[in-house]
């Protein structure tokens, strides 16, 4: 079926298994319930545990959230003796980096406060309220900008820090009111100590913490034993993280919603079949480079992706309607693959059309609209049939992830050739962890039981991701 659904759809379908509750206002964030009509049934189901889990940390969210009695104690307990801790305890996420590594990190921190009954928080002072709506019902994710800790979200009191210079040790007498976690890829062996049970012991007993990551730290989480078990049961099938947790809480908003339907419904909806290809260029200088688009044909021409070009019209009565959906900071890569097809016709006969929603040329991070742009572009990416990433890209990472796709991987080329093979199919739809910490580190005792649970990136030998 083409196009946007009907909208006589079963429940179940409108709320993805259940991992969506019924209890919001459909009108304030369309994107939420109108996804199904976008997007083919998941071909995963979330676990009962999970869903059970979703709900009950919104009863959390409302009880402890900013406006709550609960929330304006813990906010005052700040700086003061912890030991007078109320009965909430906060992650507060800050953004860094790119959007793709944002929304990375974004679910990470979800996840964590998941696994420890922390309610997460974020920090609004980027274009955050521009992209998605309220995830969570009755209550704000918004850190109040007149919060306290407002001023304290920089890397100070960073739990790496305070353990190499044993500021900070397991006695509750010396544990701060906060911590901040620095989770970044260009983080050190004691900011790795995270990862330890150990010290998730002790941070455990801290009410509030500041979460600085650009990554998809999640893969190390299946590292710690106390949350090993309990992702387990929340995720039996361990490569949907991404897939059930960006779902439930990656929600456009509703000027979002109109770029990406507006797109979809005018390229998209009509096609037998969408190809969807994500050219980031990672390497200096980027932009248009010859080796780049040789790898893209050479891997949808090897893979079958798209059909080749041929010498002479191959005659198909009903011949089917392709369309490609390329992203792109720069417009070249679109532009030579359309002209091949309208230069020549296709071996199979189809109808290959190639289209870019937009070609910004250089990444303009925290500009509200080249955000909503490129969050559009991630999502509209997850809508395709198959996908085609860059090697070690977020933004490709998010896509893959919210579509449920395992996605051709194209390598990253180095000395400016084309890599053979050109790309390789991922083996999960997970989300790459580019710098976890080593896997013989303080968990040495669980790593043989817990190895089965992650390899090696497909792009990224050093990296880990769930299968
Ligand atoms: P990564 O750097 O590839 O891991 O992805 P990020 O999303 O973290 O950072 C790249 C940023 O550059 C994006 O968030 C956009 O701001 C911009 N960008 C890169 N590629 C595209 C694209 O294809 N379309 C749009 N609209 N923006 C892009």
């Amino acid at each position: 079926v083409n196009g946007p659904r009907d909208s006589g759809k079963p429940r179940e379908d409108k709320l993805l298994g259940g991992l969506l509750t019924e209890e919001f206002d459909e009108g304030s964030c369309l994107s939420r319930y109108q996804s199904s009509l976008y997007r083919k049934p998941s071909l995963y189901q979330p676990s009962h545990y999970l869903v059970s889990k979703l709900r009950s940390y919104e009863m959390l969210h409302k009880r402890c959230g900013p406006g709550t009695e609960a929330f304006k104690r813990a906010a005052e307990q700040l700086g003061h003796d912890p030991r007078s801790a109320g009965e909430c305890r906060y992650i507060v996420w800050v953004a860094a980096y790119g959007l793709g590594n944002r929304i990375l990190s974004l679910v990470s921190a979800f996840l964590y406060a998941l696994l420890t009954e922390r309610v997460l928080l974020v920090d609004q002072r980027t274009d955050i309220t521009h992209l998605f709506c309220e995830p969570f019902p009755g209550t704000s994710w918004l850190l109040p900008l007149d919060s306290p800790l407002m001023g304290q979200l920089d890397s100070s009191r960073c739990y790496g820090t305070m353990v190499k210079t044993h500021a900070i040790n397991s006695t509750i007498r010396t544990t701060p009111s906060y911590l901040s976690l620095y989770l970044m890829h260009d983080y050190e062996d004691h900011d790795k100590m995270f990862f330890c049970e150990r010290d998730q012991n002790l941070i455990r007993q801290v009410s509030w913490l500041v979460f600085n990551s650009n990554m998809y730290s999640v893969p190390s989480l299946w590292m710690i034993p106390s949350f090993q078990t309990e992702l387990i049961k929340l995720f039996p099938k361990k490569d949907t993280v991404f897939h059930h947790l960006g779902r439930y809480l990656l929600h456009p908003t509703n000027q979002v919603w109109g770029l990406i339907t507006r797109f979809y419904n005018a390229y998209l909806s009509r096609a037998d079949e969408t190809l969807g290809v994500q050219v980031r260029v990672l390497t200096n200088p980027a932009g248009y480079l010859e080796h780049v688009m040789n790898q893209i044909l050479e891997c949808t021409k090897r893979e079958k992706l798209l059909p080749e070009v041929a010498a002479t019209n191959n005659t198909s009565t009903s011949p089917k309607l392709k369309a490609v959906l390329v992203t792109s900071l720069y417009p070249e890569y679109s532009e030579k693959l359309r002209n091949m097809y309208w230069e020549s016709p296709s071996s199979t006969g189809e109808m290959v059309q190639v289209h870019q929603p937009s070609q910004e040329m250089y990444q303009q991070t925290d500009e509200k609209l080249h955000d909503q742009k490129a969050f559009a572009e991630m999502y509209l990416l997850s809508l395709t049939d198959k996908l085609v990433t860059s090697g070690l890209s977020t933004f490709g990472y998010v896509a893959q992830g919210l579509g449920g796709l395992k996605a051709w991987i194209l390598y990253r080329p180095t000395n400016h050739s084309t890599p053979d093979p050109p790309c390789v199919k991922a083996v999960s739809m997970e989300p790459c962890f580019h710098r976890p910490p080593p896997l013989y580190g303080c968990q040495a005792e669980t790593v043989n039981s817990s190895t089965r649970f992650v390899t090696r990136c497909e792009e990224w030998i050093t990296g880990i991701k769930l299968v």
